[in-house]
């Protein structure tokens, strides 16, 4: 049962440029998992006009939709996760560790603009695991850039094969459909539907006569361009996809919600299930009965109306069940958890079970961080979800120093998402802030501001990086903590932290300490 349902689990991301169509393709791919959810529940009503009134619902909370980070929905008897990277500018170590927890990944491609830099850098992280690639290009009806030209760049930028298992017929006010390779059946593409579940205008058979009356000349043109088309480029091998050399290739418009259709058939019937993870010990496999899972992202005041901070944990192996105990490996205490949530296309609910490949959310009091793993007893530790050194810093000066506990109390809080380290220095009552982007002192500030109602500003400080500091003999660290003092810190999770002022005073300390470690990341 553990096994069936957790090999029914597709669990993915959408890699992309910011306005290739992340958010568009995400609602249509909701939409067509809603579809699927009440076909059996509205037997004989029209289904086009339920699914125009679950748009617009869905468009009334796009707000929410927008930036929640799991989203799960049935599709074709299979159970889709669909985790959502972070939008904002800074390429974020956040985002790097929600693909640590996909098993697969949907790229999608601004067809006028082609490869662009955020899905060079997105992809680069996906090599790391090999992940599988689906391709999804995007905005059809509008003038795009030559179809083959466009799978050219995808295999020289981004060094991936291309298999194209849908193919254009024409394209902006031209575009008239998709031929499907695999399927031999031509769709067509009309205008104007693009907030419904679209009725399939199919006709069967390239060489069908229907082609050539409904399109004319261009249905000639079509059967010449898929002979040079089809000579160029690669079959669609599932072996290649899986190992993440190949990418299978869909053409079509998020915005019309047309192709979208075709490629969500064939992804889940093509990714990957759950796959296996690896820890300190050994191989944890999907299949295995007993529960295990790793925390890859805490959120602090994800909804304003709970006011809480969730840990997103992916779990990797057996099932949750509610109120199951479980244990804290790296507290090594057991906990019983009973209102651990699931995120339902934004809507949170309380869960009752749960399986390999899905997201659920843990209530975090302060105890949980990332990399953190849970299990039902066995002492291992998922390997791979880093904590990356920040590389900027700032003094903390409060407006109002009466607010001094808040400010604390949300920077820590802040702090356990991961994008940033708040340090307390041994010798001062400063706090220091580090963060990996620029752009996150001013998202700090905001967020200080709104959530816990508190002002401050950023000051220069002579700190040039950190390090987390590590020594087995306890001796040895104490005489390093009485000779470097000065320059030693608390992070926002206990952790002793360097704080160099100079990389050249971090080679000396590295020099004269060889045995303390000075790391870079922290892995849990
Ligand atoms: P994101 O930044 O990747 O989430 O991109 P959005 O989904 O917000 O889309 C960016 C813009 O492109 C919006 O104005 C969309 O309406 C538009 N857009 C998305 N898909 C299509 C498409 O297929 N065709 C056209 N013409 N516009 C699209």
């Amino acid at each position: 049962m553990v096994t069936t349902e957790s090999s029914l689990r597709r669990t993915f991301a959408i890699i992309s440029h910011p306005d290739a169509g992340k958010t568009t393709i995400t609602e249509k791919l909701l939409l067509l998992g809603r579809k699927i959810q009440e076909a059996g529940t509205v037997k004989g009503k029209k289904s086009g006009k339920h699914a125009t009134s679950d748009w617009m619902e869905m468009e009334k909370q796009r707000g929410i939709s927008v930036t929640t980070s799991v989203m799960q929905f049935p599709y074709n008897d299979r159970v889709v996760n669909l985790l959502d990277t972070p939008g904002h500018e800074d390429f974020s170590e956040d985002t790097y560790r929600t693909l640590t927890a996909v098993d697969s990944a949907l790229m999608v491609i601004d067809s006028s603009k082609g490869v662009e830099e955020r899905t060079i850098k997105l992809m680069e992280v996906c090599r790391l695991r090999d992940t599988p690639i689906i391709t999804f290009m995007n905005k059809l009806d509008r003038d795009i850039k030559d179809p083959i030209e466009l799978m050219d760049e995808v295999e020289d930028v981004l060094k991936i094969k291309c298999a194209p298992v849908t193919w254009p017929i024409g394209m902006g006010k031209q575009f008239k459909g998709v031929y499907h390779i695999l399927e031999n059946k031509i769709y067509f593409y009309s205008t104007g539907q693009g907030h419904t579940i679209q009725d399939i205008d199919v006709v069967e058979g390239l060489d069908n006569p229907e082609l050539d009356q409904r399109i004319g000349s261009l249905a000639q043109d079509l059967r010449d361009e898929l002979e040079l088309v089809l000579g160029a480029s690669h079959e669609f091998e599932l072996d290649a996809f899986l190992k993440g050399e190949l990418t299978p290739v869909f053409f079509g418009t998020a915005l019309g919600n047309f192709g979208v259709t075709q490629m969500l058939d064939s992804f889940v019937e093509w990714a990957p299930s759950p796959l296996p993870r690896q820890t300190d010990s050994r191989e944890v496999d999907a299949s295995e009965d007993k529960f295990s899972g790793f925390i890859f992202k805490i959120q602090a005041n994800m909804d304003p109306a709970h006011r809480d901070r969730i840990a997103f944990m992916r779990i990797v192996s057996g099932k949750y069940a509610k109120g199951m105990k479980m244990k804290h490996v790296r507290l090594n205490r057991d906990i019983q958890v009973s209102n651990a949530v699931t995120f339902l296309a934004g809507d949170r609910a309380n869960l009752d079970d749960a399986y390999a490949g899905d997201i659920i959310g843990l209530h975090n009091h302060g105890t949980i961080q990332i990399g953190d793993t849970f299990t039902e007893g066995e002492a291992i530790k998922f390997a791979g979800i880093p904590n990356f050194a920040p590389e900027l810093f700032r003094r903390v000066r409060l407006k109002d120093p009466l607010k001094n506990k808040a400010l604390l109390k949300g920077l820590i809080q802040l702090s356990e998402e991961g994008a940033t380290q708040v340090f307390r220095p041994f010798n001062s009552n400063e706090l220091i802030l580090g963060a990996v982007g620029i752009l996150q002192f001013d998202v700090v500030a905001h967020r200080l501001k709104e959530e816990y109602k508190v002002n401050c500003i950023f000051e220069p400080v002579s700190v040039n990086t950190a390090r987390w500091i590590e020594c087995e003999d306890e001796k040895m660290l104490e005489q390093f903590k009485n000779k470097a003092g000065e320059n030693l810190a608390l992070d926002g999770g206990d952790n002793l932290s360097y704080l160099a002022p100079t990389r050249v005073n971090l080679n000396l300390m590295q020099e004269r300490w060889p045995d303390i470690s000075f790391k870079e990341t922290r892995e849990h």
